[in-house]
């Protein structure tokens, strides 16, 4: 499947193909929830197609019909066993004597990492031996949305495609397009503002009930700020969503609230709102600095720290 905002990079992505340009690997980011692993998937499809050399796959011929069902043989799909886990060297070793073998039905050898960011150390290094001596008609498809935690190694031996958030109207014209429940738009636009743009987590915020959740986690944290709330339980219920939203949601609820502020001019702006948004980034830095992070270790500092910071009069969700 292909969405809209993926057109440029896959019309890019084909001619090279056609051309006989294609990398040997790239590495696709862009925020998460914008399709890279369909773009991905589509990409290997036409590499593996024995028809398409001009035109998208054909979905008939055998390779497309073994692709489609999973197990392409010379096709490898390497992920964390769990979600959230590292990728380990035996994936990569794995992947790597694959890649040795002649190919059984295709005239290719491909292969996708996701997420790319969770190999671990050894698995990288691991990998780079695969980039630095590339064999013809093989092709690596990277996925990361921060590939910045790749090794320079690799980073510097693939062609880097970045996929970009569309329009905010062509979101919510696509969101608003998909079956299912109708959403308000202002429900719209704040989902696509916490997902950073990105249509398909956006709608996977929507059709979760996220915002409802989130909205619980402003009070919550507000409870904390107050000195009503014991930080250690609340991180531990904290866990169960992903922190990054969580982040970004106080962070909008803060943001809203110091630009309400700073409008109102009779309202004076706390310096307890700053030490708290500055709590906000830092954690927000060390969340995208690492894939190997104490997730309830890391929201109970947070916590603490947003407490320290401020006098005891002041509270989270003041004027919202
Ligand atoms: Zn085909």
């Amino acid at each position: 499947m292909l969405y809209p905002w993926q057109t440029e990079q896959w019309r890019s992505l084909s001619l090279q193909h056609e051309q006989q340009r294609l990398p040997h690997a790239i590495i696709l980011s862009g925020v998460n929830g914008l399709g890279q692993l369909s773009l991905a998937n589509k990409i290997v499809a036409k590499v593996l197609c024995e028809q398409s050399v001009t035109s998208a796959p054909c979905g008939l011929c055998h390779n497309c019909q073994v692709f489609a069902a999973g197990n392409h043989p010379d096709h490898s799909f390497v992920a964390p066993d769990e979600s959230g886990k590292q990728i380990k060297i035996e994936q990569i070793r794995e992947l790597k004597q694959k890649h040795t073998l002649t190919t059984n039905i295709a005239k290719w050898k491909t292969a996708i990492i996701w997420p790319a960011e969770n190999m671990n150390i050894s698995a990288s290094n691991s990998l780079l031996k695969l980039l630095e001596e590339p064999q013809s008609n093989t092709l690596l498809i990277l996925i990361s949305v921060k590939p910045q935690l790749l090794p320079i190694t690799i980073r510097s031996r693939c062609q880097k495609i970045s996929l970009t958030v569309p329009t905010n109207k062509q979101a919510i014209e696509w969101i608003e397009e998909q079956e299912g429940k109708t959403y308000k738009e202002i429900e719209i636009k704040q989902a696509l503002s916490l997902a950073n743009g990105a249509p398909i987590e956006a709608l996977s915020l929507l059709s979760s009930d996220s915002l409802k959740f989130l909205e619980q986690i402003a009070k919550d944290f507000n409870a904390v700020l107050g000195g009503v709330a014991n930080p250690v339980i609340l991180s531990q219920q904290w866990q169960k969503y992903d922190l990054s939203i969580v982040l970004h949601y106080l962070q909008l609820k803060l943001k809203q609230r110091l630009i309400k502020n700073i409008k109102n001019s009779s309202n004076s702006i706390v310096p307890n709102d700053w030490a708290i948004y500055d709590c906000i980034i830092n954690t927000t830095k060390l969340l995208s600095s690492s894939h190997n992070l104490n997730k309830a270790l890391l929201i109970e500092q947070f916590m603490v720290e947003s407490m320290n910071s401020i006098s005891s009069n002041s509270t989270f969700g003041r004027n919202n």
